[in-house]
């Protein structure tokens, strides 16, 4: 392992314990990984509206990877410089690597007659609606609500329309990412892409020679994400198998679920003692 490290990982059944959402075995390692410098970057399906809290919580303060992978928001109180190719959004330099959520929308308002009342997308229900269908707090729907850059949809038709649907769908030019309630219609972008585009930015911005990327993920929205990585933790789902994986070497599958499987993987890889990392918070604000 190169002296530099970036840590990548997913939130949900990862750093946040699939039940009870909490992150309490992962928060002693963050806390030698902050001290050391290391940047963690949060790498989730989730909104940056929802993943901002989440992300302030763990005392964590890097770069973010929302929506899958269709973009990365880069605090310009690190980087103090507009990384090319990025806009400016509020406290953000913004990658994204698929067109914004207007243009699903006007391809989903195309859809066959016979088609369009056999679903519901997020963008279309209430706030308490949403509540209703994910069980979330009505502040949490709210957050969840504020997609930036794909459409989830709550399918209430047979299995053959929705085939239907789906084929037009991706005939227009979108990728479907199945979830358990919704299924996501969006750009082809993953987070394994946005890992490797950051890596290289901090290669180059920062004269890295060499980067290694350690990604931690559960579930099968992970596997791009791990496959680019060069160190892979397969975090122990209590829902469901390891997703399989096309590489075999520098993986680990931990023996403990999500945040507790976090901190053993952790554990094992890192250098001990944890080497002072070079990293934008303290090459930029020093
Ligand atoms: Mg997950």
């Amino acid at each position: 392992m190169t002296q530099q490290i970036m840590i990548f990982s997913d939130l949900d059944g990862t750093l946040m314990d699939h039940y009870t959402y909490k992150s309490t075995e992962a928060l002693p390692v963050i806390k030698q990984l902050n001290a050391a410098h290391v940047p963690i970057v949060l790498t989730t399906s989730k909104t940056i509206a929802e993943v901002k809290a989440i992300q302030k919580n763990l005392h964590i303060n890097d770069a973010l990877i929302v929506e899958n992978g269709a973009a990365i928001f880069l605090p310009k109180a690190l980087f103090k410089v507009q990384p090319q190719d990025t806009i400016s959004d509020g406290e953000y330099w913004v990658k994204s690597f698929c067109p914004p959520v207007q243009h699903w929308l006007d391809i989903i308002a195309k859809a066959p007659t016979q088609l369009s009342n056999l679903f519901k997308g997020f963008s279309s229900l209430s706030i308490a609606e949403l509540a209703e269908i994910t069980g979330l707090t009505e502040a949490d729907a709210e957050l969840a609500k504020n997609r930036h850059y794909g459409e989830p949809i709550h399918w209430t038709g047979d299995e053959s329309s929705k085939l239907a649907f789906i084929e037009y769908l991706e005939t227009a030019g979108a990728t479907i990412l199945h979830g358990g309630r919704f299924f996501h219609v969006s750009g082809e972008s993953d987070k394994g892409r946005a890992l490797k585009w950051l890596t290289q930015y901090y290669k180059e911005t920062f004269q890295f020679n060499n980067i290694s990327s350690i990604a931690l993920g559960d579930g099968k929205n992970d596997i791009a994400m791990l496959e680019a990585a060069d160190y892979a933790v397969q975090i122990r789902s209590p829902v469901h198998d390891f997703p399989e994986l096309k590489k075999h070497t520098n993986v680990i599958q931990t023996n403990n679920y999500g945040p507790a499987g976090w901190a053993e993987a952790l554990d094992q890889i890192l250098p001990e003692p944890l080497p002072i990392q070079k990293c934008p918070s303290n090459i930029l604000l020093n």
